[in-house]
C-alpha cells in the first residue's frame, strides 16, 4: 500500500479514488470504517466516512478508527481528504481530525491544500479563491449546512485546530521541490502544526506533490494527491494496469434510473428508444413498495438475457416532477429510492451482476441494498464516472450522478459486444 485515505464523505472519496486511478494507482474505496477481517490489495486504500458536518468528536472517532485499520495493514502514510472548498465550521470537522490523525501518528506537522487549479479552486498567500472568487464571496457563503465566510486558511485552520498555521507563498512553489522542503522545514522549526501550500495551477500540485509524498500525514483536496501520485510513479507497479481491478464483470445487467437532471431525462429518453424499458408511477412506490418492486423485479427478469440491459427509471420532466411534489411531498422520493433499493436486492439474488445506477441519492439507496462494503475503482465510463466492481460480492456497479455522462451514457455502459 502506499497510501491511505480517510475521507470526509462519499462523493468526496469517489473523487480523490478516480484522481489517484487516472495517475496510474490501483485503488480500492471502502464504505465506512471496514471491517477487520476484510483484506484489499491495492496501492491505494480511500476509506469514506460521513464526518464532514457531524459532531466533532464523532468525526475524530470514526478518522482514528480508519486510522488504526490503515496502520494494521502497514500503511506507510496518510491523506486526510476534505473538499476542495474547505467545508467546514468555526469548530470543525477539519482541524479536529487533523489535530487528532498527527497526534495518532506521533507526529508534529502537515500540510493543508484544498487547491483544485482544475475546478478553479486556487490558493494565494494563503487564500482559498473558487473560480476567482475568495471563498467568502463565492456561493459557498450561503451553504446550507457548512457556509462559509471566512476566505483564509489559516484563520479558518487556527480556529478549527490546536496549532498555528503559516503559508508557502506561490513564488516559494515556483522555485521548485527543494525550496518547499526547506519553506516547510522552516516553518515547522518555527513551531507551525500547518502550513497552508499556495497552488494556482497544476504545475504547482506537482511540486508540491514532489515536496510532500512521503510526509505521514498530508492534508488536501484531491489534487495534491494527483501531484503525490505522480511523483511515486517509478514505485507503482503498472500503471496502465490501475485501473485492471475494477473492470466489470460479465453477466446480466440492470439500468436504474432515479436521477430526474435535465441530462438523465435525455439519456433515457435516448436508451429506451432502443432498449426495453418501464416506467415508475411514484403512486405504486407510495401504496405498496415491496410488491410493486416484485412486479418490476419480474419484468427485468422477463427481458432478452442478452441485448441491451432493461432499463426501470422513475426519471421524470421538471412539470412532472413538480405535480408529484407538490401532491406528495418528499414522500414520493423517497418511496422510490425504497422501492429501486427493494428491486436491486431482489435482482442481485437472481443473478443479475452488473448495476448501472442514475442518481447520486438513488445510488447511495442501491450501494447500501446490496450490502456493499466497497468497490475496487475500474476504467472510467465517462469522465468522473468509472465502472466500480465490489470487493466482497460479484458485482460491478456504474454509479451515476445526476448530469454526468453524456446523451448514450447508458449504451456506454453495456457489455462488449452490445452495440447502440
Ligand atoms: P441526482 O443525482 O440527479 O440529484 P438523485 O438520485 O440524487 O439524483 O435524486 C433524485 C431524487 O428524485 C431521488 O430521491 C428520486 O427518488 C427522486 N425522483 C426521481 N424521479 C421522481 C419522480 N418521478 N417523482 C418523484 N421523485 C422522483
Amino acid at each position: 500500500m502506499l497510501i491511505g485515505v480517510i475521507a470526509d464523505d462519499f462523493t468526496g472519496a469517489t473523487d480523490i479514488a478516480g484522481f489517484l486511478v487516472a495517475s496510474g494507482v490501483s485503488t480500492t474505496q471502502l464504505i465506512g470504517v471496514p471491517p477487520d477481517d476484510l483484506n484489499v490489495e491495492a496501492e491505494a486504500v480511500v476509506i469514506s466516512l460521513k464526518s464532514r458536518s457531524c459532531p466533532p468528536d464523532e468525526a475524530v472517532a470514526a478518522s482514528l478508527a480508519a486510522l488504526a485499520w490503515l496502520r494494521a495493514r502497514d500503511c506507510p502514510r496518510i491523506y486526510q481528504k476534505y473538499c476542495s472548498t474547505f467545508d467546514s465550521s468555526r469548530t470543525g470537522n477539519i482541524g479536529p481530525v487533523a489535530d487528532a490523525l498527527l497526534d495518532g501518528l506521533k507526529s508534529d506537522f502537515t500540510v493543508v491544500c484544498p487547491a483544485l487549479p482544475i475546478n478553479g479552486r486556487t490558493i494565494y498567500n494563503g487564500y482559498l479563491f473558487v473560480n476567482g472568487v475568495p471563498l467568502a464571496e463565492s456561493g459557498m457563503r450561503d451553504h446550507p449546512v457548512t457556509p462559509m465566510t471566512d476566505s483564509s486558511l489559516v484563520r479558518l485552520m487556527e480556529a478549527q485546530s490546536l496549532g498555528r498555521c503559516g503559508v508557502v507563498a506561490a513564488d516559494t512553489v515556483d522555485k521548485g521541490v527543494p525550496a518547499v522542503r526547506a519553506a516547510l522545514e522552516k516553518l515547522r522549526i518555527e513551531g507551525r502544526r500547518y502550513a497552508v501550500l499556495d497552488a494556482l495551477n497544476a504545475q504547482h500540485l506537482d511540486t508540491l506533490g514532489a515536496a510532500v509524498a512521503d510526509m505521514p500525514l498530508v492534508t488536501g483536496g484531491s489534487g495534491l494527491a494527483a501531484g503525490m501520485a505522480k511523483a511515486w510513479r517509478r514505485r507503482t507497479q503498472d500503471p496502465s494496469r490501475a485501473a485492471s481491478a475494477g473492470a466489470p464483470v460479465p453477466g446480466r445487467g440492470v439500468v436504474i434510473s432515479g436521477s430526474a437532471s435535465q441530462m438523465t431525462n435525455a439519456q433515457v429518453a435516448e436508451y429506451k428508444a432502443q432498449a426495453p424499458s418501464f416506467a415508475v408511477d411514484p403512486e405504486r412506490c407510495l401504496a405498496d413498495q415491496t410488491g410493486y418492486a416484485a412486479e418490476m423485479a419480474e419484468w427485468v427478469l422477463a427481458q432478452p438475457r442478452y441485448g441491451l440491459a432493461p432499463l426501470v427509471y422513475a426519471t421524470t420532466n421538471p412539470e412532472a416532477l413538480k405535480k408529484i411534489q407538490a401532491r406528495f411531498g418528499n414522500a414520493a422520493s423517497t418511496a422510490i429510492e425504497t422501492t429501486f433499493a427493494a428491486l436491486a436486492r431482489t435482482l442481485a439474488e437472481a443473478g443479475v451482476t452488473r448495476f448501472i445506477v442514475a442518481g447520486g441519492e438513488t445510488s447511495g439507496a442501491v450501494v447500501q441494498a446490496l450490502g456493499v462494503s466497497g468497490f475496487h475503482i475500474g476504467p472510467q465510463i465517462a469522465p468522473g464516472v468509472p465502472w466500480v466492481r465490489a470487493v466482497d460480492k460479484p458485482y460491478s456497479l456504474a454509479l451515476k450522478s445526476g448530469n454526468f455522462g453524456d446523451v448514450g451514457f447508458f449504451f456506454d455502459c453495456q457489455p462488449e459486444g452490445v452495440a447502440r
